[in-house]
């Protein structure tokens, strides 16, 4: 079943809850970076939190989440739109830590000290982009500080990938639940009970639970209105063409230089690992345009 999220409402927006399903989409983010389990946890809950978070923008608006942290990890950058598509990737994908209490080491990795940025495009070329330090690394929580704190939304997430004993993605997501003015303190008191009795929404997702089912636990007590649903998916906005306009920008001097030693280029993308050949026809186009 493919990977989506699930909106829902209650009190006309007082308050709105998320809840997703990223097994998929965190399981080809680890393919396409070979990374490791520690890693994989990372990289699959920063892709998650900008999943979660992308379904508050509104149309052609975009999304960038960036945590730097001073562990082993170095960087992680994920990015996601308002249709669902996410993608990211970490600076040193090899990094795995020992198990910590039978859990990945993500705080670890990541490091306890640094920053989360969050950048958001809303198209015409205006940006805003908000930062936080990080409090444990998790990211589960330095995105819950960062909301709560630096855009002054009362919130809680929750994220989770469990990883297979051979490396793969077994079950990933998470949700995020926000208080708009209008919540009134018992009613966020009966909220914080309700995530205080679900378990690590990992295991929900292993053992079966659906997006839908996240929601009604995380809202329990609540008459809510489902919103709508959007299908996840990874994809990368990299092409041929892009890897090529890139290539443009260099000097005549530096496409001489790869013509003569290497004979084309080759271009990786980072998001996504995507390899791009461009040959000898490609290069010398491009110097003839000069
Ligand atoms: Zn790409």
């Amino acid at each position: 079943m493919a990977d989506y999220l699930v909106r829902a409402t209650v009190k006309d927006g007082a308050i709105r809850a998320f809840a997703c399903t990223t097994t998929h989409l965190c399981d080809e983010a680890r393919r396409r970076h070979a990374t490791a389990p520690t890693a994989t946890a990372a990289l699959g809950r920063t892709l998650t939190g900008v999943a979660l978070l992308g379904a508050t923008l509104k149309d052609r608006q975009s999304l960038t989440i960036r945590v730097v942290g001073d562990g082993p990890l170095g960087g992680i950058v994920a990015d996601g739109d308002e249709q669902g598509r996410v993608r990211g990737y970490v600076q040193r994908p090899d990094v795995d830590l020992e198990l910590v209490g039978g859990k990945l080491d993500v705080g670890g990795a990541v490091g306890r000290t640094g920053h989360l940025h969050v950048t958001r495009d809303y198209g015409l070329k205006e940006m805003y982009t908000g930062t936080s330090e990080l409090v444990s690394g998790e990211i589960a929580e330095d995105l819950t500080d960062y909301l709560t704190r630096s855009e002054q939304v009362p919130s809680a997430v929750s994220l989770g990938v469990l990883v297979n004993p051979e490396g793969s993605v077994r079950a990933a997501g998470g949700f995020m639940l926000q208080l708009l003015p209008g919540a009134s303190d018992a009613e966020a008191a009966i909220l914080e009970e309700n995530l205080q009795a679900m378990g690590a929404v990992s295991r929900a997702i292993d053992a079966g639970e659906t997006p839908e089912g996240i929601l009604a636990a995380m809202l329990d007590g609540f008459a809510y209105t489902i919103l709508g649903q959007q299908e996840l998916r990874f994809a990368c906005r990299c092409s041929e063409q892009r890897a090529l306009d890139m290539l443009a920008t260099l000097s005549a001097a530096d496409l001489e230089e790869m013509l003569r030693e290497d004979g084309g280029a080759e271009m990786v993308c980072h998001f996504c690992g995507e390899v791009y050949r461009l040959g000898e026809a490609a290069l010398v186009g491009l110097l003839n345009q000069r």
